[in-house]
């Protein structure tokens, strides 16, 4: 399976980070980063996925200045409305034209509990309300000592794809959690080796076309100075980078990995 139909997507997590203010001139600065340096929208899909409370102020700077990034959520309801106090619906959400929401992420496993089941219901949330779902899978560093690498991410993945459409619009993101936030990226091979099970996932469970043009990310301590030699390899379509999104010059260098490698 080659990438070549895949249009890459880097993808910056900015989790409790940047207030709505400091939002907007990471935001501005950002374009502007990549205009001086020429980079072509077209080459790479940008997405940012700010806290709930900036998601209003970046969308219509977004639209008022006509910035080529996708926004998205870090999370969303299962339901879709109603007396749930303190969630946020997918149908809000869609309203504010954010294309992408992150479902599964590891923090919302470890500090919130959600279990695969409540993942499968977000993913179902999301696709409702016509929101691309980012699936986060990953192992941690024990479940990689006893069961290796992919048993765990590729089982987590199957069960928050019960009962979506082969023709649904999704993206998958491997992200070993003992490789989060932790400086200690998995290797290229390693990520490879995953993501390529993933999409084997994808392909049993909504299709081979479906797997052919869903995207594949790889996350976890994602640099300017290894992403391309993740970007290298077939089955990773792009990046979700945590800490690295929330420094301009680094995230546009990670966005420019096609620039400063040559791949
Ligand atoms: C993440 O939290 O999704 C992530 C990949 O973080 P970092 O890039 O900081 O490892």
């Amino acid at each position: 399976m080659g990438s070549v139909t895949r249009k890459p997507l880097i993808a910056g997590n900015w989790k409790m980070n940047l207030d709505h203010l400091q939002a907007v001139a990471f935001v501005q600065k950002l374009h502007w980063t990549l205009k001086d340096a020429g980079h072509e929208n077209d080459s790479v899909e940008v997405a940012v996925f700010p806290p709930f409370t900036d998601i209003r102020t970046v969308q219509t700077l977004i639209d008022a200045d006509k910035i080529p990034f996708a926004l998205g959520a870090q999370d969303l309801s299962t339901k879709d409305s109603g007396a749930y106090t303190g969630e946020v619906s997918g149908a809000f959400l869609a309203k504010l034209d954010a294309r992408y929401v992150i479902i599964g992420h590891s923090e919302r496993r470890e500090y919130h509990g959600e279990s695969d089941d409540v993942v499968a219901a977000k993913v179902q949330a999301a696709l409702r309300h016509g929101l691309v779902p980012v699936i986060c899978v990953g192992e941690t560093a024990e479940d990689l000592e006893k069961f290796g690498a992919s048993a765990v991410p590729a089982g987590q993945l199957k069960t928050a794809l019960e009962g979506v459409a082969s023709d649904a619009d999704i993206v998958v993101a491997y992200e070993p959690v003992w490789a989060i936030g932790s400086g200690q990226a998995a290797t290229p091979d390693q990520a490879q080796e995953v993501c390529a099970k993933l999409r084997a996932v994808v392909a049993e469970s909504l299709g081979a076309d479906a797997a052919e043009k869903t995207r594949v990310l790889y996350g976890g301590s994602v640099k300017s100075g290894n992403i391309a030699s993740f970007m290298r390899e077939p089955d990773v379509d792009g990046a979700l980078v945590g800490g690295a999104s929330l420094v301009v010059d680094e995230f546009a260098a990670i966005i420019r990995y096609q620039k400063h490698v040559g791949v």
